[in-house]
């Protein structure tokens, strides 16, 4: 039993002692099964969310109209969902409303992939439905029930189940592949922030190359941003051999065998829903990575793109083929005189006294250029310093 299980025991001993059934259910046992380190621990229970509210003090609302409740335990959190089915679907989306059961065999059957709806009791023993267990020992990714019936009840399944393929180095059952590759046009119903989680789960995977040959095979990229005309990109793309570290390695990656400018980078992001910040991390990392492919690191574009998005771009070049020195990089970032323009010991009203002028374009282009030449090493970062070669340098150019 893991550590998170045993933790959690006492929350299905209560709910059993209250008179309804409580399970582990979903990632947790797949992953304990296979030996692998759990995420989350998630119950489901025959308990309503009122009744779960009942029975634990500290609850949140965190989805009452799916059935689940968090339950705050020892430090420790648990979502707790009531068994339910889901059986108006509309729009080839996950339905807004959920039909509450009091059977588990129920809630298992509306699950994704048979190594998903398996549960485990308070003893350990494992309740298995749909011959999860036997899809696990044989790497298998199968869906529960007919798969094209699953596909139309929510189409995002069919990236879940690319992205299990990668992340489990799992293969996919034949009949399952089949029903993506017939029904991939359902993804367009899916919200991109939707796919992208499974997306970048899928590239961050271990079996990243099975997953994107099967995502390319079955043509569900063609409903994925800004990837439509870039099947023989993505298939050079498919073929790279290493383990990506990170969703900003995972972007710069993807981007750099798409070919695209660094103009397309923010639209291609912003398609996929990326954050403001990732955009900004990977636009600094893709000028860093062009500059570094003609040549090393130096001063300016290591202050210019930061320490983290530096070493991500020199792990880029090491997946890339390339030889690397993540070393370097730290000495040379160390040796940095300021990392960003609040280290400067001058600001712009100490310019305009010194100038004795008023605040224009001039005062940016001149604390620009001044963040420059400190840079450079060839002026100090000490205020005096500074004053002088201000007053010298300024009246020259002015
Ligand atoms: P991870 O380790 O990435 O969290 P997971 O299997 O726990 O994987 P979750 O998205 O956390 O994935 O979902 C938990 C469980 O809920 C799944 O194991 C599956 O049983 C069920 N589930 C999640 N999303 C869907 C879906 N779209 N359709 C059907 N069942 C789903
Ligand atoms: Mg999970």
């Amino acid at each position: 039993f893991d550590h998170q299980f045993k933790q959690a025991l006492p929350i299905i001993d209560k709910i059993e002692e209250a008179g309804f059934e409580a399970y582990f259910v979903g990632g947790s046992v797949r992953d304990t099964l296979l030996n692998k380190p759990i995420n989350d621990v998630d119950i489901a229970t025959s308990a309503k969310p009122n009744e779960i509210k009942e029975i634990f003090p500290k609850t949140i609302d965190v989805g009452i109209e799916h059935g689940t409740v968090m339950v705050l335990w020892k430090d420790a959190s648990y979502e707790i969902t009531t068994f339910r089915t889901e059986s108006t679907y509309q729009d080839f989306r996950r339905p807004d409303t959920v039909e509450f059961v009091r059977s588990l065999k129920e809630d298992l059957k509306r699950r994704d992939f048979t190594i998903n709806a398996l549960a485990m009791d308070r003893d350990g023993k494992i309740i298995d439905y749909f011959n999860g267990q036997k899809d696990l020992e044989n790497n298998l990714i199968k869906a529960v029930g007919i798969p094209e019936e699953r596909f139309f009840e929510d189409a995002l399944r069919m990236m879940r189940g690319v992205r299990f393929v990668s992340q489990l180095n799992f293969s996919m059952d034949s009949e399952t592949e089949a029903a993506i590759h017939k029904n991939h046009p359902l993804l367009e119903k899916i919200a991109v922030e939707r796919i992208q989680v499974e997306f970048v789960k899928l590239l961050l995977g271990s079996g990243r190359k099975q997953g994107l040959e099967l995502f390319i095979r079955t043509n569900l990229f063609y409903y994925c941003p800004g990837l439509k005309d870039s099947k023989k990109e993505l298939e050079e793309f498919a073929k790279l051999d290493c383990v990506i570290e990170n969703r900003i390695v995972a972007w710069v990656l993807l981007i750099h065998y798409l070919n695209k400018t660094s103009d397309d980078v923010e639209l291609f992001l912003r398609a996929w829903k990326c954050s403001k910040k990732e955009i900004n991390q990977v636009k600094l990392a893709m000028i860093a990575l062009e500059h570094r492919l003609k040549n090393n690191f130096n001063r300016q574009i290591l202050y210019q793109t930061g320490l983290q998005v530096s070493l991500d771009v020199e792990t880029v070049m090491e997946c890339l083929g390339y030889p690397i020195d993540f070393e370097t990089v730290h000495k040379l970032y160390q040796e940095l005189p300021i990392y960003s323009k609040n280290d400067m010991k001058i600001d712009g009203n100490d310019l305009q006294v010194v100038l004795n002028r008023k605040p224009g374009k001039w005062l940016g282009d001149l604390m620009t250029e001044i963040e420059a030449t400190i840079l450079s090493g060839e002026l100090p970062n000490e205020k005096p310093i500074i004053v002088e070669w201000v007053s010298t340098h300024y009246t020259k150019d002015a």
